[in-house]
């Protein structure tokens, strides 16, 4: 019997679609999702005991590779001394204190348990801070799913067809501004017409809720000038870049510093660890010093927090990113060999250990060339590259992600299974 579908009629019963977070549902791609039952380095086995390769990662977090023996000791020895303590700790000191050390720009830190509380409280305290109400963000762009930001967004709403939710009040969506990514005129027009209305600018630095699209450098720096000249204030969510694309996450790439950045994924190492933080003269208007509330009873968790000091700590080791970012790149020549090789339209893009598989000649830089790429041959390729053991995101529209913990064999055995998987789709 195929423990998945039997798991996933079950579920089905007593949770809407089967699933606790929409895109685990493989609602676009077709089919039963799999039950992963363990994992182990670069691989996860689902309850048929069957192996794959892992490209999701936990959607991120686990750029280590899976069950690190560092990061399961970590957690093994934080879970010993109590679970939770609802009190300050060391760890969350060390931690803050590590992030900071990090990341340029991040002179105060907040953590709490999920990117979207991070961005959600980053919004609150920029609002506080501005006293003003309006929030702008862009197309394409994922950041949680706080009301004011399921407006044009990625990941799960794209996926599923329908990029703003039902359910957001007109008053609050009302107040979210959308512009197309990397458009520099559209950005300058709205600054001109609103800028001294704007609380905050929030991107994804490199959009990987819409695949992966990245920002210009003249898009950031346009961001950077016009927020400083306005008195807006510039978030960027790092949530899936932090320490993910490079060891100053994307400022680093861009040379871009934010006001505020929220962090989530890596930092965590798996386990529920977000933050958000940056100039402390912003950060000073957080309760309990001022007047923007924000609270959590998990925020700080002694065993989440000791998942993501235990992953900081390997990521800041000499040649992490180097050797995270050759790995990334060798499999994406194989693939793009490949894809040459079965006559496919194909491109892809990658910062670090982040990437994105295009169906189409270049790499989309918009939300509008996205979508018109080859999105019709995503779920097939999904399933092939799933029949040879190697289990992508199930949506053209995520980001995919490597582990330092994948071997030369594992990419040699991937890029083998793409090799078939073009074949397929070739005539599509
Ligand atoms: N921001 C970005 C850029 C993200 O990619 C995500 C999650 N994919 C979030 C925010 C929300 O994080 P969470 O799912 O932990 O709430």
């Amino acid at each position: 019997m195929n423990q998945n579908d039997i798991l996933f009629d079950r579920a089905c019963k007593t949770s809407p679609g089967g699933v606790n977070s929409p895109v685990r549902a493989f609602r676009s791609v077709g089919g039963t999702p799999r039950f992963i039952k363990r994992a182990k380095d670069a691989y996860f086995w689902d309850e048929n005991d069957q192996r794959y390769i892992d490209y999701i990662g936990s959607w991120g977090p686990i750029i280590v590779g899976h069950a690190h023996p560092v990061v399961v000791k970590a957690v093994q020895d934080a879970a010993a001394n109590g679970l939770g303590f609802g009190t300050p700790t060391r760890a969350e000191v060390d931690m803050a204190e590590l992030l900071c050390d990090m990341l340029p720009g991040l002179e105060q830190v907040r953590l709490v348990s999920s990117g979207t509380e991070a961005t959600m409280s980053a919004i609150r305290l920029a609002r506080g801070f501005t006293g003003r109400d309006l929030l702008v963000k862009f197309e394409g762009c994922y950041h949680g799913h706080s009301d004011s930001l399921l407006v044009k967004a990625g990941s799960g709403l794209l996926t599923l067809g329908n990029p703003s939710s039902s359910g957001v009040p007109v008053a609050v969506s009302k107040d979210t501004l959308v512009l197309p990514y990397n458009d520099v005129d559209a950005l300058e027009t709205l600054f001109k017409e609103k800028g001294n209305e704007l609380a905050a600018i929030i991107l994804e630095p490199i959009a990987g809720n819409m695949n992966f699209v990245r920002a210009t450098p003249e898009f950031m720096q346009a961001l950077r000038d016009l927020c400083t000249q306005y008195g807006a204030v510039l978030i960027i969510d790092e949530v899936m870049t932090g320490f993910r694309v490079g060891p100053q996450c994307a400022q680093g790439v861009y040379g871009v510093t934010a006001d505020i950045t929220t962090l989530g994924k890596v930092i965590g190492g798996g386990m529920p660890v977000a933050a958000f933080g940056g100039r402390a003269d912003i950060m000073a208007h957080m309760a309990p010093l001022g007047g923007v509330y924000q609270a959590g009873t998990l925020s700080g968790n002694p065993v989440a927090v000791a998942a993501g000091m235990a992953t900081l700590n390997i990521v800041r080791q000499d040649g992490f990113y180097e050797n995270l970012r050759a790995k990334t790149a060798t499999m994406l020549a194989g693939f793009t060999a490949a894809a040459q090789a079965a006559g496919v339209p194909f491109s892809t893009e990658m910062e670090g250990g982040m990437f994105g598989l295009f169906f189409s000649e270049s790499a989309p830089k918009s939300f509008a060339e996205v979508m018109a790429s080859r999105v019709d041959l995503f779920p097939a390729f999904f399933h092939a590259m799933l029949d040879e053991g190697v289990y992508l995101s199930p949506s053209a529209f995520e980001a995919g992600f490597m582990s330092a913990a994948h071997t030369d064999d594992d990419i040699a055995a991937t890029i083998e299974a793409a090799k078939k998987a073009f074949v397929k789709i070739a005539d599509k």
